[in-house]
């Protein structure tokens, strides 16, 4: 590595790109605390905008019909104070081909690639930002970091659906499990707090955000996920359904007449909480509504919880032993209803949350919210995707 010019902070880039997103967070070389994080939204419209956070300011900058390379571009030249040494890219699918982090070069490009099928939504949009950083940065590094690295440890009885082997074996159908970077994060702080090696802990971990995905993970690895072939398997989500009947398709076309392509779009797009309640995919929505008596964000909240708790006791099969229970995730991190009512149901496992400990997120108590009686800890642990790519990058570019 070269020595950066004097005057200037050495830092690592981290890029989230979406078909017409872009976000980014900057984090100096020698610390863990975000320098400037930003995000580019509806690029290539006339109203593609940039917001840029630094130092306690968020400024907004219009960008009309701006490509992600113009976005980027713009964060970048207000960064003169910053000497990027590396870009880390989330990547959502690596398939069976990534089992961990990567530096990219022309191999990795085409594997991802590969993946795509896999992702059409996903992969594509990440690759336009391994290109843009590419082309902005051709002399860095650039790392990938994959949602599915953490869970290429599932073992073949998690992994395989029971459907014929060939699937499996010429398309590479089979439980991949995803929100790896955010689960393999909060089971390294978990570790931490508890005091014992990440390689000593096992634990159930729930990243509750839009998107939400349960993990098992004995002694730190993962060995499943509620998470399947693609990010629509399992719990109930903001406006996926997690898991339905596989007869539920051929059910709604002959019923309805509707194509493949829309009951599919259905279930990603207007189900999950969505769905059941009629008025929002945001719990913080349905948590105000149901306080004022709307019935169906309540019902909302009660599948969601009783759905994830059923996961929690299915994934409890694959583990020896459990150290803990972890909420994570914008759901996970802020409502303590979400995780009470959760625990309610999980009672014959041991579970007892201190309401108080509960109330404050586990703030005060080391992330804490079970009670001393609780025969399983359970806790709230804050993830850092963005960080965990950070680390990700470090460890590969030095
Ligand atoms: P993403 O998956 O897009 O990163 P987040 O992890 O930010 O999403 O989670 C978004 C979800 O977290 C939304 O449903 C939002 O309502 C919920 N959320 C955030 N804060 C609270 C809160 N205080 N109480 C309940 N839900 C919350």
């Amino acid at each position: 590595m070269n020595t950066p010019p004097s005057g200037t902070t050495e830092c690592v880039i981290v890029i989230n790109c979406g078909s017409s997103s872009l976000k980014f967070a900057v984090f100096p070389v020698t610390g863990e605390s975000v320098l400037v994080k930003g995000l580019a939204e509806r690029l290539g419209s006339p109203e593609a905008v940039l917001k840029i956070e630094r130092d306690g300011e968020t400024i907004s900058i219009q960008i009309p019909s701006a490509t992600h390379h113009d976005a980027l571009q713009a964060a970048v030249g207000r960064m003169s104070s910053l000497n990027p040494r590396g870009v880390g890219h989330r990547m959502v699918h690596g398939g069976e081909e990534f089992t961990g982090s990567v530096v990219i070069d022309d191999n990795v490009m085409a594997a991802v690639e590969r993946c795509s099928s896999l992702a059409p939504l996903h992969n594509p949009a990440n690759l336009v930002g391994v290109r843009t950083a590419r082309e902005l940065f051709p002399e860095l590094p650039q790392v990938a970091v994959f949602d599915t690295a953490f869970h290429q440890t599932l073992p073949r009885k998690a992994f395989l659906y029971a459907i014929p082997y060939s699937y499996y074996e010429e398309l590479k159908v089979r439980r991949y499990g995803f929100h790896g970077t955010s689960h393999h994060f909060v089971s390294l702080e978990t570790a931490r707090l508890l005091g014992k090696q990440p390689e000593q802990t096992s634990l159930i971990t729930m990243h509750l955000g839009n998107g939400g995905s349960a993990c098992a993970i004995q002694n730190g690895h993962s060995v499943d996920s509620t998470m399947g072939l693609t990010p629509s398997e399992g719990l109930v989500m903001g406006t996926r359904s997690g898991d339905v009947d596989p007869a539920l398709h051929q059910f709604l076309q002959d019923q309805t007449g509707m194509r493949l392509s829309e009951i599919t779009a259905m279930l990603n797009s207007q189900s999950g909480l969505l769905g059941i309640s009629g008025l929002s995919n945001d719990m913080r929505t349905l948590a105000e509504a149901a306080r004022n008596g709307h019935e169906r964000a309540a019902l909302a909240i009660e599948v969601f919880c009783y759905r994830l708790a059923k996961s929690v006791c299915g994934l409890v099969a694959a583990l020896d032993t459990i150290d803990a229970f972890v909420f994570t995730g914008g759901i996970g991190e802020n409502s303590a209803d979400v995780r009470a009512r959760t625990a309610a149901h999980l009672k014959i496992l041991g579970v007892d949350l201190d309401e108080n400990r509960n109330a404050c997120h586990g703030r005060n108590d080391g992330g804490w919210i079970s009670s001393d009686r609780s025969r399983v800890p359970c806790l709230v642990v804050p993830t850092n995707e963005e960080l965990m790519i950070a680390r990700e990058t470090l460890r590969l570019i030095y």
